[in-house]
């Protein structure tokens, strides 16, 4: 018999599912379950990517330089302030192992990133669910729920899979409210689709206890590579940084992000016609008699009269081809969150699902 035994809160840890990528008997699928880009990457940074093959027996640089000087030029940063990680999901762990353990609290809140609970068992703190309200994150049950444990508040805006988002003045009576002891992340996946939103970069310049992550997985159509950063004050940084494993990210992610960041034309089509798509896929679900809020990402999430509605909506996109995102593990056992495809990706959609509706 062995003695081995795992940390505190390991076996707590529900393992993460990805949204699905296979239909049983059918080689040409629609896949809109994980919010990828309909668009692929960037011919630049699919350039950039064949080019580091040539160097793939030498090891990266470790400080990211060049990758967080490109950032920080496009988005008017401070680079020394920048950090990047694999994924936007190591930059959230890098905070949960720098800053929480045994006896602290972590809040997410009910509709939020399956990741938030799974980083807080990780360290062995206990995750703490805080609801919301009409899918939209509630500031005031957050601060009722901060207690002097807490260290980690994770939000998602906009959020995963409601597509709701916190307007900044929201987001500054929260940062404002929480202990001054505890970090308030703001997990921006989805910044780049929310118009007139930059990830709360003026709460970062004005508080060091708030941090914003964002990644190249979403409208940079890059989530194969895994790459995303995350900004914060000196102080924190500095403390991430120490986690952080040097060679965390290869010559191949970097440089290839490198190039995508700076291909601005690219990321402006993706977004403009991902925002122009997701307006019409909502009309024409609202038009076959289907709840949908307002989105601010690159999903929708559509909501059926009961759980066994959005089955068999589900079932009757499936036929056809295409795999959305049953989310029932976030709390919506009658949601199913949509990716916005291309334009013939939506019709499709929009027909199966008008159909499906019109025949009940
Ligand atoms: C997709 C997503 C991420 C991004 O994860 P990466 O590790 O950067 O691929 C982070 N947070 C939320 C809420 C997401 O939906």
């Amino acid at each position: 018999m062995t003695k081995i035994a795992p940390q505190p809160g390991i076996m707590e840890i529900a393992l993460y599912k990805s949204g699905e990528a296979v239909i049983e008997g059918r080689s040409e699928i629609l896949k809109l379950s994980a919010n990828e880009s309909p668009y692929g990457a960037s011919d630049k940074a699919r350039a950039a990517f064949a080019r580091s093959a040539a160097t793939l027996h030498r090891y990266p640089g470790t400080d990211h330089a060049d990758l967080r000087h490109a950032i920080a030029e496009v988005h008017g940063l401070d680079p020394e302030r920048v950090i990047c990680g694999v994924g936007s999901d190591e930059v959230l762990q890098f905070v949960a192992q720098a800053y929480a353990g045994p006896g602290d609290e972590v809040i997410h809140t009910a509709h939020g990133f399956a990741m938030y609970p799974i980083l807080a068992h990780a360290v062995g703190a206990t995750p703490v669910c805080v609801a919301e309200r009409a899918r939209v994150v509630d500031v005031d049950a957050i601060l009722r729920a901060c207690t002097p444990r807490t260290r980690i508040v994770f939000i998602a805006n906009p959020g995963n899979p409601t597509g709701t988002i916190l307007p900044e003045a929201e987001l500054a009576r929260l940062a404002a409210g929480i202990p001054e002891s505890a970090i308030l992340v703001l997990d921006g996946a989805y910044t780049e689709f929310a118009e007139g939103y930059d990830g709360g970069v003026a709460l970062v310049e004005a508080r060091g206890n708030v941090i914003m992550t964002r990644t190249f997985s979403k409208a940079y159509g890059l989530g194969g590579l895994r790459i995303g950063w995350g900004y914060a004050q000196a102080g924190m940084i500095g403390v991430l940084n120490r986690i952080r494993q040097p060679f965390n990210l290869s010559q191949t992610q970097l440089d290839t992000a490198e190039a995508a960041v700076r291909d601005r034309d690219w990321l402006n089509r993706v977004v403009g016609d991902t925002i122009r798509n997701r307006a019409w896929l909502i009309e024409a679900l609202r038009a076959a008699g289907v709840a949908v809020d307002d989105s601010h990402a690159n999903f929708v999430l559509a909501r059926f009269a009961s759980e066994a509605e959005a089955a068999a909506c589900d079932a009757a996109l499936r036929a056809d081809g295409i795999i959305v995102r049953r989310v029932g593990g976030y709390g919506f056992p009658e949601g199913l969150r949509i990716t916005v495809g291309d334009e013939s990706a939506c019709r499709r959609v929009a027909h199966v699902i008008g159909q499906f509706r019109g025949a009940r």
